[in-house]
């Protein structure tokens, strides 16, 4: 079991401690330029105490032995989390796993997979490395997916994401809808954000069309570092994203602690994610003040517009705080990705921007 001095020694390395969050390095040093850390829009309160009570008493058989090959007391315990049979639910090393797995079982090299542009920036180098042409297409002036100009790529898969990375907000049901209904082969609905906002879209997942949602126990779960994503969708859907995954893809550390988080901590994610989404509008309104805009958010971060990035980041850097910056995004133009976190980060990064 860690002792509290461990815990603690793994804050230190990150050059901060922060009392009464658990022990967890709420703070890292991305590339040692800064101590807080609004890049990555994982969840700035830590983690659940039942998952790090799960790993501070795992035992050696777990360690020793091979966990499950297709985790099935995770799947389990994610279908009764979402509300579906366990054998709608394929999981993997985070859900870049289960997108990478889905894209190389449901199209072949040479074909093309269509996503919005600006979106998660994973997406065509997933397409790449399994051979696929990556076609971008710009969202509408609503921030919308594009349903005619995404269909007329004859796209063999169409990614989707909602809440969208980098912009926050979610798409329509109405344009997810008409692309599930017309297009003529999969549909991937990323909702690595759902807990912030957004349709959760779920009832896609049965409506007898090839439509597979991904979501992960990296952002509300507080999970990051174990690596957990899961997808949804039919039955013989799921058994061939995990036949292109293939076996023993998530630890028995993983799947121990976030088994513990789905029984156990349902309510400690719940209030992080209440405190972020009010964060949010209050750190949006904060910025509106200062004359400063930022786009609508279904997410725990917020896209900021701004003439340079790579200036908006000194600032911010020099105070200590990293965020993501995006330069000459489709139809934006350069922009800051800040994630939300606690009151007192949200306030030292206002007081940094202006
Ligand atoms: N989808 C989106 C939209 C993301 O932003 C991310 C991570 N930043 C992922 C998927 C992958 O998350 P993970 O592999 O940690 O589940």
């Amino acid at each position: 079991m860690l002792t509290a001095n461990e815990t603690r020694g793994a804050d230190s390395i990150a050059g901060l401690t922060r009392e009464g969050y658990r022990g967890i390095a709420l703070y890292s040093a991305v590339g040692g330029r800064c101590d807080v850390d609004l890049s990555d829009n994982t969840n700035l309160w830590g983690a659940p105490p039942s998952a790090l009570r799960a790993l501070a008493t795992v035992g050696v058989t777990e360690i020793a032995r091979y966990p499950g090959a297709y985790e099935p007391a995770l799947r389990k315990a994610l279908a009764d989390y979402v509300g579906v049979s366990a054998d709608m639910i394929a999981c993997g090393c985070g859900s870049d796993d289960v997108l990478d797995s889905a894209i190389r079982a449901f199209a072949e090299p040479g074909e093309i997979l269509c996503l919005p542009d600006p979106s998660f920036s994973m997406i065509p180098v997933f397409a790449r490395t399994n051979g696929l042409r990556p076609v971008a297409i710009p969202l509408t002036r609503w921030l919308d997916a594009d349903v005619d100009a995404m269909i007329e790529t004859g796209a063999q898969i169409i990614y989707l994401c909602s809440p969208n990375n980098p912009t926050g907000g979610a798409f329509s049901r109405r344009a997810v809808e008409q692309i599930v209904n017309r297009a003529p082969g999969l549909v991937i609905i990323d909702q690595a954000y759902v807990e912030f906002g957004g349709d959760d879209f779920i009832d896609l997942a049965s409506i007898g069309r090839p439509v597979l949602l991904t979501r992960t126990m990296s952002k509300a779960f507080g999970l990051a570092g174990l690596r957990v994503g899961y997808g949804i969708g039919s039955p013989e859907l799921i058994t061939e994203v995990l036949k292109a995954r293939g076996p023993y893809k998530v630890s028995s550390l993983a799947e121990r602690a976030s088994i513990a988080a789905l029984d156990s901590d349902r309510a400690w994610v719940r209030q992080h994610v209440e405190e972020a989404i009010a964060n949010r509008s209050r750190f949006r309104a904060e910025l509106a003040t200062r004359g400063i805009g930022s786009l609508e958010s279904s997410a725990n971060f917020v896209l900021i517009p701004v003439n340079d990035c790579a200036a908006a980041s000194r600032k911010l850097e020099s105070a200590g705080i990293c965020a993501r910056p995006l330069r000459s995004l489709a139809g934006i133009g350069d922009a800051m990705r800040i994630a939300i976190g606690p009151w007192d980060l949200m306030q030292r990064c206002l007081d940094a921007l202006v």
